[in-house]
């Protein structure tokens, strides 16, 4: 299936690993021309390189923290005018609510929520001139089914949901098409991490903690990036125009619902 985006420019947000660098990955397949950011510059660049050797597609790393101003500046430096934008960033920390400070739940909002808002700001109208534009939020299964633990996630992805869903509905009939993604257990690093440090405190191998996220999914098993990465490149493609504002729940089928 040609997606149609050959010779199209884009930024992916977030994307020397994980579910950033699985989005990054299969649209340079598709031929599309991208920045790729990160805060860790070394790692970030290795990650373009790698991206680039394997696909032929010229991908161009612009280290910063997408939270920020200034880290949004310099991606929209290297890309003033993208086709296509995957919003992503780290998710907020595990805990406690009683625990979070307005501190803490400013960062989750900025990262989480104000960060991609500021982008879609900055190249929706440029897209809507054009007239194609494709924008894809990578938000988290929590905004549909709460995890009690992950509270500034829940409620940081919950705002940034909201506004999606009445921007995606402004901007579509310029063939700017806005929708989100929402992960459940893929394994990358995060995953990994958090597994790691339960595996630790259970003092059982790591493994075990990965089956025990899988044991309630219909398939039996976690997400692989590369799903992630090609039902993202999906949703960028020139044919989805009526696909709008769609949250697509990506777990494997284990939000048990009639409708998903
Ligand atoms: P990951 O493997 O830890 O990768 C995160 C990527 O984001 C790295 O490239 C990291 O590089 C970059 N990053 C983090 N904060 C950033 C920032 N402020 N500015 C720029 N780059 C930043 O994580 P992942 O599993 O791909 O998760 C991606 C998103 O999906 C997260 O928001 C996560 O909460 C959400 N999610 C993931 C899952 C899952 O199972 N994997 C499930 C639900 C939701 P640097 O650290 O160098 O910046």
């Amino acid at each position: 299936m040609d997606l149609g985006l050959k010779g199209k420019k884009g930024i992916v947000c977030a994307a020397s690993k994980g579910l950033g660098r699985a989005c990054a990955i299969s649209l340079a397949r598709e031929g599309v021309e991208l920045v790729i950011t990160a805060r860790t510059q070394s790692e970030l660049e290795a990650t373009a390189r790698e991206i680039t050797a394997m696909t032929g597609t010229k991908v161009t790393a612009v280290a910063g923290d997408i939270s920020t101003e200034e880290g949004r500046a310099a991606a929209l430096a290297a890309c003033p005018d993208p086709d296509i934008l995957v919003n992503n960033a780290g998710g907020p920390p595990h805990g406690d609510f009683r625990d979070w400070t307005r501190e803490d739940w400013i960062k989750a909002v900025d990262q989480n929520m104000l960060a991609p808002i500021f982008l879609i700001k900055a190249v929706v109208d440029g897209m809507a001139g054009r007239k194609f534009g494709r924008i894809v939020n990578i938000t988290s299964a929590s905004v549909k089914s709460p995890i009690p633990v992950l509270g500034m996630s829940n409620g940081a992805r919950a705002g940034l949901t909201g506004f999606v869903a009445g921007l995606a509905r402004q901007v579509a009939k310029d063939n700017v098409i806005i929708n989100n993604i929402l992960p459940g257990p893929f394994l990358t690093d995060r995953l990994r991490s958090g597994a790691l440090a339960a595996a630790k405190q259970r003092n059982v191998p790591v493994d075990e903690i990965i089956a025990e996220r899988a044991v309630n999914s219909p398939t039996g098993r976690v997400g692989r990036p590369e799903e992630f990465g090609d039902a993202c490149a999906f949703l960028c493609s020139a044919n989805i125009g009526f696909i709008v504002g769609h949250n697509l729940l990506l777990d494997g089928g284990n939000f048990n619902s009639s409708i998903a």
